[in-house]
């Protein structure tokens, strides 16, 4: 087939935001121009939706410096996808740290999402592989939900069953049914869903983590039907330091329209309030809610100002040299 020519390229590049000529990608241990790479269009992964992947974000901290927030956890839990799905995987955490800030600097970008991505070889069968392999992308991105309180709607369609999937696997063929969700809710008018498990009781968004406060307390689904999130792994190491309670439980959509305030938590959705869920509007108001606190701390801890920008080991660490 004959090459692009340069106009039809500009226009594939004028579609997304996510790469431009100069863009580099880690690809299996090179570094590579985002437009030169290629992928195997027989992956498994394609056909399937049999890939695992990380969402990641780097900061610029309150220094000047480049900082992966969690970036052993959101590397750990790659891993631990690729596992869950019988995928081969051959890499240090390490090793992919160093590569991701390398391809950061690389793309001279500071605040960044990033986006990791083991996939499977050609087969079209279901059989096992023997090799994965890995792309990092990395690309600038306002906040996924925007910065305005969020009208979501309960979504009609359920989380994946545990029974059917593994659910604490971040696989992308899980993300279909986030697709749906999103895509139900956008065209009823809503910003966002709220999907149920499949007991019914609410389990997280499309893409992020839902917490909710009723006196002063915070509420968020028990684990077991939802992706273990590493920002609502954070929201508690932050109410830990502000003394706020918080109590993992399941809950039904009834109690939690009951509630003062909601939000949604996500390394890529960081912290987001709900003006509404369905047709009640959460009374407090979120400048005087506890879950705004959470989202200033949050906000402190990405960039490493502030009390909160000590977790509990870093703490440890510091007070072991100083
Ligand atoms: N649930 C789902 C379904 C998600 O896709 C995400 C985003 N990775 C989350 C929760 C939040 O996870 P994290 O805080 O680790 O980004």
């Amino acid at each position: 087939m004959d090459k692009l020519s340069k106009k039809q390229t500009q226009k594939i590049y004028s579609m997304a935001t996510y790469y431009n000529e100069n863009t580099v990608l880690f690809l299996n241990g090179a570094y590579v121009k985002a437009s030169e790479a290629k992928m195997d269009f027989y992956s498994q992964s394609l056909h399937y939706g049999y890939s695992v992947f990380e969402g990641i974000r780097s900061y610029k901290t309150a220094e000047g410096e480049t900082k992966i927030f969690k970036a052993e956890e959101h590397f750990v839990r790659l891993q631990n996808s690729a596992a869950a799905l019988n995928m081969p995987y051959t890499w240090t955490a390490t090793e992919l740290i160093e590569a991701t800030y390398e391809t950061l600097a690389k793309n001279n970008l500071q605040d960044a999402y990033i986006r990791p991505v083991v996939y499977a070889p050609a087969n079209m069968s279901f059989a096992k592989n023997e090799q994965s392999f890995i792309v990092i992308a990395v690309w600038e991105m306002q906040p996924f939900l925007g910065d305005k309180l969020l009208r979501v709607m309960t979504s009609s369609f359920q989380r994946p069953n545990p029974k059917g999937f593994k659910i604490h696997a971040k696989a992308a063929g899980h993300y279909v049914n986030s697709i749906l969700a999103s895509q139900e809710a956008k065209s009823n008018g809503f910003d966002e869903a709220l999907l149920l498990d499949m007991n019914d009781t609410v389990a997280e968004g499309p893409g992020a983590n839902v917490f909710f406060e009723k006196d002063g307390k915070l509420f968020t689904p028990a684990m077991g039907n939802i992706l273990p999130g590493i920002t609502r792994a954070t929201v508690f190491e932050i109410c830990d330091e502000l003394n706020i309670e918080v109590e993992e439980k399941f809950f039904t959509t009834a109690e939690m329209k009951q509630a003062d305030a909601a939000f949604f938590c996500g390394t890529a959705a960081e912290v987001i309030g709900f003006e509404s869920l369905d047709d009640i509007t959460f009374p407090l108001n979120w400048n005087d809610s506890v879950s705004r606190k959470i989202q200033l701390a949050y906000k402190d801890f990405v960039e490493q100002k502030g009390v909160a920008s000590l977790s509990n080991e870093e703490a440890k660490k510091e007070e072991a040299v100083m």
